[in-house]
């Protein structure tokens, strides 16, 4: 970005925003690894993964023969969605002044995803990603996005829609944290339940989803220096007081709880995994994220690894994995083997940069970015 070109204030902006772009990189980059790497396992037990891949299990991306790039699934396309949706939402409100809340034009992007699904190219409505021929895919997506997508109802936290605690509500809500960054935590995890919510209704599908916004949001924004103990002591703070109402709380604390203890003892991660649970529901991928996270602190690859080889929900929780890792390493500390060969690396690097600078608009000088406004409010273009 040239820095020049802008008026004073945004340059400013700008400038003060890069410090969190390797960060905000690696949260979202590093998500697509993990997802890309479990993807080829996701429903294999751990037998047949060893039986495959050898006793370490799979450890190197598995290359697509047909486009020769690693593929990546659901996890990854729906966490784009995600981060498109809240940038069209900060967008419109900055440019017109009204808005919604971030679930609502959220829930905008997540049906043009539906259409990439149901394979009609070029029927999206709202976002850019919609241009992508690249994620016309369907990558085994979760049957609870499409059905409540499909069935025109918008669920909350209180318009229970289902009864789904799958991992699908908290796997795509990592650039919450990195959109809301700016925000308090107990807004920033409101809104992760929200968007989890607008598809899995049950609390153990939301709470996740509330807690990984948290820890994303908290990882960008503290740095190197913090630990994740700590950044996971915090969220489990803010969900007891946002979600004190819940009869589910006690059961996804504990379970919080039990993953953190287990990356303390000397057992395998393989025994450690399967103590935890098989990652299909929301709160059981959330802990084993957590617990490869931590028993890796610092060492992606290592996290990412660990996350995938069990025998439940490989692609997401090495996505959670990859998510929280790659939040607190940057996307500089990212072994070279895991950028080259990702199908559409560019595209997910220029939503990483998007969500870090935000719309470039300044009052007092008139200046508006014009390609980022025809690109994220297609409604204002003309
Ligand atoms: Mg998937």
């Amino acid at each position: 970005m040239n820095k020049d070109l802008l008026p004073p204030a945004l340059a400013e902006r700008v400038e003060k925003q890069e410090k969190y772009s390797d960060r905000i990189r690696g949260c979202l980059f590093g998500g697509a690894v993990g997802d890309a790497l479990g993807y080829p396992v996701e429903f294999h037990s751990i037998d047949s993964i060893h039986a495959k891949y050898g006793s370490s299990g799979i450890t190197e991306y598995e290359i697509d023969p047909a486009s020769k790039v690693a593929l990546f699934s659901d996890d990854t396309q729906m966490s784009l969605f995600t981060a498109n949706g809240l940038l069209y939402g900060k967008t419109r409100s900055l440019l017109k002044g009204v808005a919604s809340q971030p679930s609502y034009y959220v829930y905008l992007a997540y049906l043009d995803w539906l259409e990439t699904q149901r394979g009609m190219s070029g029927a999206g409505g709202i976002t850019w990603l919609s241009d992508i021929d690249g994620l016309y895919s369907c990558r085994a997506p979760g049957a609870t996005c499409l059905d409540a997508l499909a069935s025109g109802e918008r669920g909350s936290t209180i318009n229970r829609i289902n009864h789904s605690k799958g991992c699908g509500g908290v796997m795509r809500v990592a650039p919450v944290g990195l959109v809301m960054r700016d925000e308090d935590d107990m807004t920033v995890a409101t809104e992760g339940a929200e968007i989890a919510a607008l598809t899995h209704s049950h609390s153990l599908g939301f709470m996740p989803a509330a807690f990984l916004a948290h820890v994303v949001k908290n990882a960008v924004m503290a740095g190197p220096e913090v630990t994740l103990g700590v950044l996971i002591e915090n969220a489990k703070e803010t969900i007891q007081v946002l979600f004190a109402q819940r009869k589910h709380l006690e059961v996804f604390i504990n379970l919080i709880d039990k993953a953190v203890s287990l990356a303390g003892n000397g057992a395998s991660d393989e025994e450690n995994i399967a103590m935890i649970g098989a990652g299909w529901c929301g709160d059981e991928a959330l802990a084993i994220a957590l617990y490869c996270a931590l028993r890796h602190e610092g060492d992606f690859t290592s996290a990412v690894i660990s996350a995938v080889n069990h025998s439940g929900d490989s692609d997401s929780t090495g996505a959670l994995a990859g998510n929280i890792v790659g939040a607190m390493v940057g996307y500089d500390a990212i072994e070279e083997k895991w950028k080259d060969n990702l199908e559409l690396k560019d595209t997910i690097l220029e939503m990483a940069d998007d969500l870090c600078y935000g719309c470039l608009v300044d009052p007092e000088s008139g200046y508006v970015d014009e390609k980022w406004r025809d690109k994220y409010v297609r409604e204002l273009v003309g």
